[in-house]
């Protein structure tokens, strides 16, 4: 029951009806016997402002943050961690007495649920990135923090991915992908990763490339998680490559999230339960 006493912590997006959030965090809480309540706002990119006044008006322990607002809220912070910086997009709010710190779990809930998932070894990775996006950003930062090798960039728009290769260069090898070269690209690598949303529920039989290019060499990661199973996951796994769904990087992202309210371990088999439980109910 919400009393007097009881913590507020929340989501800012636009729309926030589909999140798995509240879910996911109100039964991490009730888990550990926390007094926190979790609720999703809809905030128009017009009240962003003010949503960010109210997180000190109102003293929410913090907030996520989702799209589109994830880098409009930089300026309204009061600090802002320094991957969060690199990135140069905020997912995750800690309100510390009335100063409101930014935070990106995006690219640590990613790396995180890759390692356990495959057991990969990051240092030895060539990594093709389809896509250039926020996303993207966040993942291809931190996997140049954690080491791996070289980063090729493929995507729709040459500019965003010029940007984002020239800023993952001060860390790692990283090139934009000539059009031509896209399939010796995807061929040569050894991690795949899908950060676009070609592929996603309602377009669930579309692939950012033909399943030929695929083979038991590689791993596959798709940041989307509905489906579970995204077209050129199936497709990764009937060439015999190794599958990450994006379902791991969302209860990762949101497990450091809550760490970083509450300072307490977050329940990460309890959320993947969740929010598995719910997904295959047909819950998107
Ligand atoms: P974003 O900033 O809008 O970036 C979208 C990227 O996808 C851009 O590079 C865009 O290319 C490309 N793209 C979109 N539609 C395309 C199409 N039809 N053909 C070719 N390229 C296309 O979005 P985002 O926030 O990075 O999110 C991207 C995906 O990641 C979404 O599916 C989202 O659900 C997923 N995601 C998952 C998690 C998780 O926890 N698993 C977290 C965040 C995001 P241009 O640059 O040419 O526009």
């Amino acid at each position: 029951m919400i009393t007097s006493k009881t913590t507020l912590v929340g989501l800012l997006g636009h729309p926030v009806h589909h999140s798995q959030s509240p879910l996911m965090h109100n039964t991490a809480f009730t888990s550990k016997n926390l007094d926190y309540a979790y609720a999703a706002f809809d905030v128009s990119p017009h009240d962003l402002p003010n949503a960010v006044k109210a997180i000190r008006a109102l003293g929410l322990r913090g907030v996520n943050v989702t799209i589109p607002h994830k880098v409009a809220i930089l300026p309204q912070l009061d600090e802002i961690d320094p991957l969060a910086k690199r990135i140069g997009a905020v997912n995750t709010v800690v309100n510390e007495n009335g100063r409101l710190i930014g935070y990106n779990t995006d690219g640590l809930g990613y790396v995180r649920s890759l390692i356990e998932e495959t057991n990969v070894d990051l240092a030895k990775q060539t990594v093709t990135l389809i896509g250039a996006g926020g996303a993207a950003r966040a993942v291809a930062c931190t996997l140049a923090e954690s080491g791996v090798q070289e980063i090729r960039i493929i995507n729709r728009s040459r500019e965003k991915a010029e940007q984002l290769a020239g800023q993952l260069r001060l860390m790692t090898e990283a090139r934009v992908v000539e059009q031509r070269e896209y399939q010796q690209a995807v061929e040569g690598g050894s991690l795949l990763i899908n950060t676009t949303s070609i592929g996603m529920y309602p377009h669930t039989d579309e692939m950012p490339i033909p399943a030929e290019w695929l083979h038991s060499g590689l791993i596959v990661s798709d940041l989307i998680y509905n489906p579970l199973q995204t077209q050129l996951l199936a497709e990764a796994e009937r060439a015999g490559a190794k599958a990450h769904s994006g379902v791991g990087m969302f209860i990762n992202q949101g497990a450091l999230a809550f760490e970083l309210w509450t300072g307490i371990e977050a329940p990460v088999d309890l959320m993947r339960q969740t929010v598995l439980h719910h997904l295959q109910q047909g819950g998107n």
